[in-house]
């Protein structure tokens, strides 16, 4: 991976291309998105740049110290995520930072990666807020988080921030295209589900439950149009055994009935993105009147807000049931 596979971030991307060939280092970058955003791909290649010894374009990946972060075995490089607990202590923080006063080993810079920064306690961000206040002049410190919020003012001021912005659905699309090899009209379904997050589009494409999931509330979409009342209230079950993943239950019927509306206004399949769907997709167009295909859409987006907020779960689930 280098910069010119980074899908989007543009402007970012140009921003860290310039300090890598520029080698004006700072001493504490923090970058900030939400999780899956891609924070560590893009860091990783920035980190590789600002310790790549090329005099062309960094990082190179051919000279020695490309090569050992390649491999995972760079000596100048210091790395702590919180691993599988809730935050990271104070104890891993002043573990971290212990040689910080030592020389690098080989490289002009020793760079020091926290991940998962937003979990660092108040006790950990103090004890790293010293080493900001006063960092050795061959040290950088690279936070990751999925948000600025939990880090103390202190810690935020000392950092130069890059934030990662959300990708469009095509953006996406390329992404999971690329790393999955899937056919693009399969990953236009999963791009229109991941919020522009392309690591959350690439997890659910390659989730054999996000399938199944869909088939499931898909047979019961198809069906609508042929139920009563008695039996639309027989699926309560698939959403509640579907708890815990019901903004994708959400998300997969809203998408639907888009494609409903679409088939039925325009017969337009540009809009389209269950694609695979696509002729029981027109059957449906059929089933419907565009004005209960609107009131469906409505009534879903009102339900995820209900789902949000602080609601009865099975009874907002069975109003939405019987409006649909
Ligand atoms: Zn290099």
């Amino acid at each position: 991976m280098n910069f010119s596979d980074i899908v989007g971030q543009s402007v970012l991307v140009d921003r860290l291309k310039r300090i890598t060939q520029s080698q004006r280092i700072g001493h504490a970058y923090l970058f900030v998105g939400p999780e899956g955003i891609g924070k560590k791909t893009v860091s990783d290649i920035f980190v590789r740049g600002l310790l790549c010894k090329s005099q062309g374009h960094r990082p190179c990946d051919l000279c020695r110290s490309c090569k050992q972060f390649n491999s995972g075995n760079h000596p100048d490089i210091y790395r702590i995520t919180r691993e599988n607990r809730q935050s990271i202590g104070v104890d891993q923080i002043r573990g971290m930072l212990e040689g910080i006063r030592l020389k690098p080993y080989e490289s002009d810079r020793k760079i020091y990666i926290i991940e998962d920064a937003h979990t660092m306690t108040v006790q950990a961000q103090n004890a790293l807020l010293k080493t900001l206040e006063e960092p050795p002049g061959f040290t950088t410190l690279i936070l990751l988080a999925d948000r600025s919020q939990g880090l103390l003012p202190t810690v935020l001021s000392r950092c130069q921030m890059f934030r990662m912005q959300r990708l469009t659905k095509n953006e996406v699309c390329s992404v999971i295209v690329k790393h999955l090899a899937l056919p693009g009209d399969k990953a236009l379904l999963f791009a229109s589900l991941s919020d522009g997050i392309p690591g959350k589009g690439l997890q659910l494409a390659g989730s054999k439950e996000f399938n199944d999931v869909r088939d499931e509330v898909l047979e019961f979409l198809a069906g609508i149009p042929e139920m009563n009342d008695m039996e639309k209230m027989g699926y309560r079950d698939l959403f509640i055994k579907h708890k815990d993943k019901i903004d994708v239950v959400v998300d997969i019927m809203m998408l639907w009935f888009r494609d409903v509306l679409a088939c039925k206004e325009a017969g337009n399949s540009s809009l389209i993105v269950n694609l695979d769907k696509l002729p029981l997709l027109k059957g449906q167009a059929s089933l419907y009147t565009i004005k209960r295909i609107s009131n469906a859409i409505e009534k879903i987006e009102q339900s995820r807000r209900m789902l949000k907020g602080n609601t009865n779960y099975q009874l907002t689930i069975e109003n939405l049931l019987l409006s649909l």
